[in-house]
Order: structure tokens, then sequence, then C-alpha cells
């Protein structure tokens, strides 16, 4: 069942009488994302997944970690993942990142990548799929941003789309 949420949204003279200052804050930093997270930011820009696996307890972690918390030891070396997976869980969404009430829902949900750990889950965006559709289980596989628009980011990959042509809409 899908429930209205409460209140509405301001229209922009109902904005502009509420209380606010205006202000342009000079808050310049520089934020390092460490090895793990930076390795896995480039690659994403060259269209690939990196991971990185603990060969104690066999676990491929994505996105990747220098450091196995299970084993309480460094992890030891980088793993390509081929990008395809499976939806471990998602949901059906009628408001969109600014809390706007959207009449197309955004379908965003947990990617479990093949060759990573169980629970290493990735979270995004699922595309070219209806509501009625998509399901736990789908077998899926990422469309990337083209070379040129991509940015080190998860964004570069636009959306997970199920593999099967026949699940496409
Ligand atoms: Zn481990």
């Amino acid at each position: 069942m899908i429930t209205e949420p409460r209140g509405r949204k301001l229209s922009k003279e109902e904005f502009a009488q509420v209380p606010h200052v205006t202000a342009q804050p000079r808050a310049r930093y520089a934020w390092s994302a460490g090895p793990a997270m930076s390795r896995f930011l480039e690659e994403l820009k060259r269209g690939k997944i990196i991971a990185r696996r603990c060969n104690r307890c066999g676990r491929v972690l994505v996105p990747p970690r220098m450091f196995c918390e299970r084993c309480f030891r460094p992890t030891d070396e980088w793993v390509y993942l081929p990008g395809t997976g499976v939806v471990e869980t998602f949901s059906v969404s009628y408001i969109d990142t600014n809390a706007n009430r959207i009449e197309e829902p955004i379908l965003v949900g947990v990617i479990a990548l093949d060759g990573a750990c169980e629970h290493c889950g990735l979270m995004h965006y699922f595309g070219e799929v209806s509501p009625e559709r998509i399901h736990i289980g789908m077998p899926v596989e990422p469309v990337w941003k083209p070379e040129s628009e991509r940015e080190g980011a998860i964004t570069d990959i636009k959306y997970f789309r199920p593999r099967r042509e026949e699940d496409r809409q």
C-alpha cells in the first residue's frame, strides 16, 4: 500500500517568508578518500569496479577496504569484479533526493555484485525496469556514463539494469 506523505512542498513565495540568512561562506577544504576508496573511484572513471580480497577469510570487499575488520589484519590484493550482480533488495520511491513528491518513482536498492562477499552490496539506482518487474534476485548489470562524462564517482554508473533483455522496459 502506498500512503501519501504528510505535509506539502512550500511554494517559492511561501519559502521567501521563512526567516533565513543569505551568506557565501568561504569553506574551503580538502579531503582524502584514502588509498582504498581513491583507487575504487579512479577505477570507476575507467569503467571498472575494483575490490580488495582478504586471503585469510577469503572475502572480497567492495567498496574496497585496506583492512579486514573480521580478521583484524590488512587485506591482501586488488581484484576486479565483472560488474554484474543480482538485486539484493530494492525500494520504489515516490520522493526524490530533495524530498519532493514525484509521479514516476525512482528505483533504488542494493546490488549483490558477482565475486563480492556476501552482504557487501553496492547501493545504486535501477533503470530500464518497471516497479512491477523488479524483484529480489533479478540479474542486473551496470550502465556506465560515456567515458568523457565520468568523474571518479559512484554516479559514473548511471544505474543497474536487468541483464535479460526481456526484463527491460
Ligand atoms: Zn579477512
